[in-house]
């Protein structure tokens, strides 16, 4: 159980962490915060968007789409690994999940099945949207990696969590598939590494 970090903080934890950050519009204020809670938080979450092209991607999140208003994330990682800061505060991204898998990340132990959509995950997760087609076929550049690794242990290593509280959106939300492309458990075993 954690407050979410201030704007500030969290532009700190990302930088010490080394990722480059490119700042958009007015992320510190864009948010959802006026339709729900947004914290406690409880961990990171990773997407892929199933988009091309950075600045289309960039924008998407952003601004949302029909039906989905934004933000969709707080940061996206390009394949280029820059990171681009669209939102602080309650977001789009996690949508219902599994409350047996909000008690295993709090509880930083194994995760069971997500097989209901009973919780609320944007108010608990930060949510990071990786420039990703998610067909299997997009190739995810180490630069692009590594800076998903380096966003995670950033978040982690601010709050005191361990690589456990790292998901993935297929991890949470029964239906979801992203991201694809690499396995969760090789991402944790990086940002453990990395938290040494
Ligand atoms: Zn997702």
């Amino acid at each position: 159980m954690a407050p979410p970090m201030s704007a500030d903080a969290f532009l700190d934890a990302l930088r010490s962490e080394g990722v480059t950050v490119v700042e958009v519009g007015d992320w510190r204020e864009h948010n959802r915060n006026h339709k729900g809670p947004w914290g406690p938080v409880h961990g990171v979450m990773i997407h892929h968007t199933a988009t091309r092209g950075t600045a289309y991607t960039v924008r998407i999140c952003r601004d949302g789409r029909p039906g989905l208003p934004g933000p969709l994330c707080h940061g996206v990682i390009a394949k280029d690994g820059t990171v681009h800061l669209v939102g602080h505060g309650r977001a789009n991204h996690a949508g219902a999940g599994d409350d047996d898998v909000l008690r295993a990340v709090i509880a930083e132990k194994a995760l069971p099945p997500d097989d209901e959509a009973n919780t609320d995950g944007n108010r608990h997760f930060y949510g990071f949207e990786c420039e990703n087609l998610g067909d299997g076929e997009d190739p995810w550049p180490d630069a692009q990696l590594e800076a998903v690794e380096k966003v995670a242990a950033a978040v982690c290593r601010h709050h005191g969590w361990t690589e456990r509280s790292v998901i993935g959106h297929r991890e949470w939300q029964p239906g979801k598939v992203d991201p694809r492309g690499f396995t969760m458990a090789w991402l944790r075993g990086r940002v453990r590494d990395r938290l040494k």
